[in-house]
C-alpha cells in the first residue's frame, strides 16, 4: 500500500514547514489528489490516521479534493477529460493521449496553530 509512504512524505513536509513557519500543531490539511494519481482515497485516509499518530498532525482533519484527469489528444488537437490513464480519446478513440493534468498530489492548504 503506497498510500502509507505518501502519508509519511506529507508528515515530513509538515514537520519541515513547522520549523520554518513556527507552528506546533496541524489542525486541518487539504490535499489535492488527481484522479490519475493512482491514489486510493480510502487507503489515504486510513494511512493518514496511522502515520500522523504521535506527530504534530495527530488528530488533524484530512480533506481530500479530487482533481479531474486531463489529457491532450494530438489527432483532435485539443484537451480532453479522462477518468483513467490509458483511456482512449472520447471523440476519436485515439490512444495517443498525453496526460496533462490530474496525476499529481499536493498539499493545498493547512490550518495550523
Ligand atoms: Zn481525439
Amino acid at each position: 500500500m503506497h498510500e502509507m509512504s505518501l502519508c509519511e512524505g506529507i508528515v515530513q513536509v509538515l514537520e519541515d514547514q513547522a520549523e520554518a513557519q513556527r507552528y506546533t500543531r496541524v489542525k486541518q490539511v487539504w490535499l489535492e489528489i488527481g484522479t490519475l494519481a493512482g491514489v486510493e482515497i480510502e487507503a489515504m485516509r486510513f494511512s493518514f490516521d496511522v502515520v500522523t499518530r504521535g506527530t504534530l498532525a495527530e488528530h488533524a482533519q484530512l480533506h481530500i479534493i479530487e482533481t479531474p484527469g486531463q489529457g491532450w489528444c494530438p489527432p483532435c488537437a485539443k484537451t480532453i477529460s479522462i477518468s483513467q490513464r490509458h483511456d482512449p480519446c472520447p471523440d476519436c478513440g485515439s490512444y495517443q493521449i498525453q496526460v496533462t493534468g490530474g496525476d499529481e498530489m499536493r498539499i493545498k492548504e493547512l490550518e495550523v496553530e
